[in-house]
């Protein structure tokens, strides 16, 4: 037996036992008359105490011991003198009468502590003893009592896991799909699933009518922090169902996480924006609404003063910053600077700054009367201490441009709290993005989302105009979720298939299953999938999703730790059938 106790859970009460513990050395400190040594577990840590005048067979060993040493100890335990109010075993230790080296371990190349030096690349590397360290195994175990909270919750509602095939083809979400080579079929590759879609389609055609899977997805995409190559979804699917019903129900499962793993109570429904609305007043289809500052449109209101930026804009927005009009010369000109940058690409920024003692003072007073700029700050509601930002051009950017200053204006101001949270349902996407470049429509969520019944008859005249029977949940302005209510006619699938621009025969040989699949009564269905890593990280307050994952990917999508993806042999290659080019 390595153990009668594990590191984290010996107290007060337990003084006077004998007792064995197993774990990792995590300091020593040799303080003459004693030694203390810090012993690590998945539970926590207990300090152990060895006395100068204990045998000199324990003595030895004990100087020769190191970081990360994997020991077994048998002592007694006492109360400490100077006790540690900070961990829970704080007020114990154990008196080491016994000690045995069960491993011996290399210096670690970075400090396993809360804060250590290593870099992320040197971390990803010796991803097993990023593990060892607190932030990354609480991330770690918060992910494992997410997964079970999910679990319980959609059992409980009658839903089912099911697995789903990984080498499969090509599926419909948008992305590049990651290809694995067929041996026994020579030239020919399966894909693997940017999803389950298609596949739980069919399972809500078998009849299961209530699906759901944890699911690995993968996607060959440009990686950001909040993506990885493969990543997890919660994946579900269910039959007769409307959009009510499946937001219902999945709005009960976020609030059931919220209750059981953050012990936040949410009583409220969660609020409801069209994505029209998301645009317009958050110029973002995931607004992060812990916060206000909504835009203002001026288009209408604001030109033929003779400022010539805004008499030739296509649009004219602000956004009204509280209590703000104080901000001086070099916090206007970092904003500027901030709107300028090349990812958003505005060409400047108009302030108007209410001051207290009622004056308006403004980028643009040589073309606006004092008047004028009470009529613009009135239109915005904005009061004395305020400061109001204006952003002007092309409709598109200049949105996207503004949404990226509210939430620079958000920050700036702590309204982003990383402990409050602000969940949405963004709904009636549009159906269809036309794509200029390549002059034809793609679907906005996936080809087998249904088209809200009224605007169906919009097929045959304005297509780009129909909204989607489509849903995300939002959370901070992270889409944690998103899912439709589909098409389950044949008919009307093919019509879908026909407006993005397949011919009959690419939708069959790409889809055709489930055209087929379609004339064996398919019911009425409709699902959703939440980003299970992101979910995890904003439930953990971080912005990088690499934490809660075990073994992540860095930014080129290479596991720096396995040292992947690498070539493989010729023998390999040849079975495989392929040649590969010379560069
Ligand atoms: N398969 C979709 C996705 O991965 C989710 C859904 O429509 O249920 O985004």
């Amino acid at each position: 037996m390595y153990r009668t106790h594990n590191c984290g859970e010996l107290r007060l009460n337990n003084v006077g036992q004998a007792v064995k513990l197993s774990g990792w050395i995590q300091k020593i400190r040799n303080l003459g008359a004693m030694t203390f040594i810090d012993l690590r577990d998945r539970y926590g840590i207990t300090q152990l105490m060895v006395d100068d005048k204990s045998d000199a067979d324990l003595l030895s060993t004990v100087s020769g011991l190191g970081r990360e040493f994997v020991v077994m100890v048998e002592g007694k335990v006492i109360e400490r003198s100077s006790k540690n109010s900070k961990i829970p075993t704080g007020e114990i230790e154990v008196k080491v009468e016994k000690l045995s080296v069960l491993n011996q371990s290399e210096i670690p190349p970075f400090t396993i502590e809360d804060d250590t030096d290593g870099g992320d690349e040197l971390r990803m590397k010796y991803r097993y003893l990023d593990l060892r360290r607190n932030p990354v195994k609480e991330a770690i175990l918060l992910r494992h009592r997410m997964a079970q909270e999910v679990r319980k919750y959609l059992d409980s509602k009658g839903f089912i896991e099911v697995e789903t095939p990984v080498l499969i083809k090509s599926t419909p979400e948008g992305a590049r799909d990651f290809v694995v080579p067929s041996r026994m079929n020579p030239g020919e590759f399966y894909a693997l699933p940017q999803s389950p879609q298609t596949f739980k389609q069919l399972l809500m055609v078998a009849g299961f009518d209530k699906y759901f899977q944890i699911v690995k997805c993968f996607r060959d995409e440009d990686l950001r922090a909040d993506r990885q190559p493969e990543f997890t979804q919660i994946d579900c699917e269910m039959s007769f169902v409307e959009r009510k019903d499946v937001l219902e129900n999945f709005e009960g499962l976020t609030k059931h996480l919220f209750k059981f793993v953050k012990n936040i109570d949410i009583t409220e429904s969660f609020q409801q924006l069209s994505y029209q609305d998301a645009m317009t007043y958050y110029g973002s289809d995931k607004p992060d609404l812990r916060f206000g500052m909504q835009f203002v449109e001026l288009t209408d209101s604001i030109k033929g003063k003779g400022f010539v930026v805004f008499d030739g804009a296509e649009y004219i927005g602000g956004i009204c910053a509280t209590g703000c009009a104080g901000y001086s010369r070099k916090q206007i000109d970092e904003l500027t600077e901030f709107v300028k940058r090349p990812q958003i690409g505005g060409k400047g920024l108009v302030y108007i700054k209410m001051e207290e003692d009622g004056s308006i003072k403004s980028s643009i007073d040589k073309f606006y009367s004092p008047e004028d700029l009470a009529a613009i700050a009135a239109k915005m509601g904005a009061k004395k201490g305020d400061l109001i930002l204006i952003m002007s051009g092309d409709k598109k950017k200049t949105l996207t441009g503004l949404c990226e200053l509210r939430l620079e204006m958000g920050s700036r101001l702590n309204l982003r709290d990383k402990n409050k949270f602000a969940p949405l349902w963004v709904v009636d996407f549009p159906l269809l993005e036309w794509d200029e470049d390549a002059k034809r429509f793609f679907a906005m969520h996936h080809p087998f989302t249904s088209p809200n019944p009224e605007d169906i008859k919009l097929f045959d005249t304005k297509p780009g105009d129909i909204r989607a029977n489509a849903y995300d949940l939002v959370i901070n302005g992270v889409e944690i979720g998103g899912g439709s209510i589909r098409i389950h006619d044949k008919q009307l699938q093919q019509k879908m298939f026909e407006v993005l621009g397949f011919t009959t025969e690419e939708a069959e040989s790409q889809f055709g299953f489930l055209l087929n699949a379609f004339k064996f009564g398919a019911p009425p269905h409709g699902g959703i999938a939440f980003g299970f890593d992101r979910l995890c990280s904003l439930f953990g307050g971080a912005d990088s999703i690499r934490d809660y994952i075990a073994f992540p990917k860095n930014n080129s999508g290479r596991d720096v730790m396995i040292n992947s993806p690498a070539p493989i042999s010729n023998e390999q290659l040849k079975e495989l059938s392929i040649d590969i080019k010379k560069a």
